[in-house]
């Protein structure tokens, strides 16, 4: 990733635009087949290599798009000046970030990074793997769903750049770039390389929307934001994303940016952010 302090600035502001906007995309949507990740994901995961950490911005004071757009707002704001303070925006680009934003259009900068947190998620069987911080709050949205009648189990969490990229390769071969595309993510930009993204299943519907009908799609739905998690791939939101949607696939952002995206009513981190749609490669 490069130095890229007014590109990011350039996109904290149009950040602040869009959420001014009510997050009205105009986009023609395509029909779009399921990420590569998870069709692969049934055929079984694991393991990648290293990161390289990318500066952060110290621009403007920016928790979350939301919140600008709720402080240029502010007549106080611009009617009384205080002294500079620092503040890191969230960062999207450096893939240690929770809130690292991977797309087709965003791959992971190195392709080939391996988080260096990945624990066991505890308290659910298979024993899969997530960063430590997504781990520990999946056990505490797991828990919780058990409570209210809802359990589930994780069919994958964290896959290898390595696991992907033969799978890819062997696609590829077997059809060329252009079929492989159509089903299969490429190594570097599946969000399951993160340690952040997990798919659960409860048996029903396993990697189809009819998940979200199930006692578990119905729960995590409602409640995965109160964990730092979000359904990441919503509904009507393919072009926005470039995945049809997948009410099985979750992705641990934090807490605060969970809850910022429920409360504002956001789908996707790519308008919470500001950041470009990402409906294919490039
Ligand atoms: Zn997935």
């Amino acid at each position: 990733m490069s130095a890229a302090s007014p590109r990011r600035r350039r996109r904290l502001v149009h950040a602040a635009v869009v959420a001014a906007s009510c997050f009205g995309l105009g986009i023609g949507a395509g029909a779009l087949l399921p990420p590569a990740d998870d069709w692969l994901a049934l055929a079984g995961a694991s393991d990648a290599t290293a990161a390289a950490p990318t500066p952060t911005a110290s621009a403007t004071p920016v928790p979350g798009a939301s919140s600008l757009a709720a402080i240029t707002a502010d007549p106080q704001a611009t009617a009384v000046r205080t002294p500079e303070v620092e503040v890191t925006a969230p960062d999207v680009d450096d893939p240690d970030s929770l809130t690292v934003v991977v797309n087709k259009q965003r791959p992971l900068d190195p392709l080939d990074h391996v988080p260096d947190d990945l624990v066991t998620v505890e308290g659910i069987p298979n024993g899969v793997t997530m960063r430590a911080e997504a781990a520990a709050a999946m056990t505490a949205l797991h828990e919780a769903a058990v409570e209210a009648g809802a359990g589930f189990s994780i069919s994958t969490a964290y896959r290898a750049y390595g696991t992907q990229s033969s799978l890819y390769a062997g696609y590829v071969r077997s059809r060329g770039q252009d079929g492989a595309d159509r089903f299969s993510a490429r190594p570097g930009y599946s969000e399951h390389q993160t340690g952040l993204a997990a798919d659960v299943s409860n048996g029903v519907c396993t990697l189809q929307a009819c998940f979200a009908t199930t006692a578990a799609g119905q729960y995590l739905a409602a409640h995965a934001w109160e964990h730092g998690y979000i359904v990441r791939y919503p509904a009507g939101s393919d072009a926005v994303t470039g995945y049809i949607y997948e009410p099985w696939h979750l992705r641990y952002v934090g807490a605060e940016v969970a809850a910022a995206m429920h409360d504002g009513g956001i789908a996707t981190l790519e308008e919470y952010f500001g950041l470009d749609p990402a409906p294919d490669y490039r």
